[in-house]
């Protein structure tokens, strides 16, 4: 019978050993450091190396201040970024006006809420159409004597329909808006890390989906590796040295006044170079004469 027990148990712990579930997991982790995208924060990521659980790890994006704050915070969730703006150690709001600045061509408003902090005489409006576009949090005057409440203020969902670099946000408050109930101004900061731990597009080299031609100019793709958001990129017309949308004799005059010595504008120069071999010379002129003669 007791071999029959410890046959048993042997066979148990077998079967055990070989279902390691994380539950059971006496975890031992590795850690890795995984950098900053356009979609996710950089993070400490760890895995177990038995069961292969894992974990990330997102290090504070700010310290608490010790005095009133509004706290302005995101998320990117796949092409909608997810906007927070939170009040915290409120000493007595009586009125509170936030603007909130950005850019409408590389975000687009889906969505705007109140939050739970003010309920009534507050509102939150949009102005897309404006010179410097603005999401604007209002809660009037005697909405909240002595309101002392901290929590949500507003909440913005954007479509990204551009870079995280021309996102443009920021989230201003005048003084003279934000007072207490005896119309003093209440001394606040605004922690901004909306953005903070997300980094721009890694685009990849980018095809050529337009060829650029004497007369017009290219197209060119770049995709994003972590994203597959797109950028487009134009081409120049190929020998155009003076910017004038056309290779003509114009050009190649420039290009021949360079090579006998005079001064020539940079910007000319800079454009030059029309086999990228990183030298001016008469292969350049001769390419440009071929290119205008329709031979290449
Ligand atoms: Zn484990
Ligand atoms: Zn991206």
């Amino acid at each position: 019978m007791k071999k029959v027990i410890s046959l048993a148990l042997c066979i148990a712990m077998m079967l055990c050993s070989a279902f390691v579930t994380s539950a059971s997991c006496e975890h031992s982790y590795i850690t890795t450091e995984i950098p900053a995208t356009c979609s996710e924060r950089s993070h400490t990521l760890k895995t177990c190396t038995i069961c292969g659980e894992t974990e990330k790890i997102y290090a504070p994006l700010y310290d608490e201040p010790e005095g009133c704050y509004f706290a302005f915070e995101g998320q990117i969730n796949g092409d909608v970024f997810d906007v927070t703006v939170s009040l915290r150690n409120n000493p007595g709001f009586w009125a509170n006006r936030l603007t909130l600045n950005y850019n409408a061509q590389a975000l687009e408003v889906i969505s705007t809420a109140k939050g739970d902090v003010w309920t009534s005489n507050a509102s939150v409006t949009v102005n897309a159409e404006s010179e410097t576009p603005y999401i604007r949090f209002y809660a009037e005057n005697n909405a909240l004597a002595n309101n002392t409440k901290n929590g949500l203020v507003f909440s913005v969902s954007f479509k990204i329909n551009g870079r995280i670099n021309d996102w443009g946000l920021s989230l201003n408050a005048k003084s003279r808006d934000n007072i207490n109930v005896d119309g003093n101004t209440i001394p606040f900061v605004i922690i901004d890390t909306a953005t903070l731990g997300y980094s721009d597009h890694i685009f990849d080299n980018g095809i050529i989906t337009t060829e650029p031609t004497n007369t017009e100019a290219g197209v060119i793709e770049y995709t994003c590796t972590e994203c597959g958001y797109i950028k487009t990129d134009v081409i120049p017309v190929i020998g155009d040295v003076n910017g004038d949308g056309k290779l003509n004799s114009e050009d190649m005059l420039l290009l021949k006044r360079h090579l006998a010595g005079f001064t020539i504008e940079l910007s000319y120069i800079s454009k030059m170079d029309v086999n990228s071999d990183s030298k001016v010379n008469a292969k350049d002129l001769l390419i440009m004469k071929k290119r205008f003669a329709g031979l290449i």
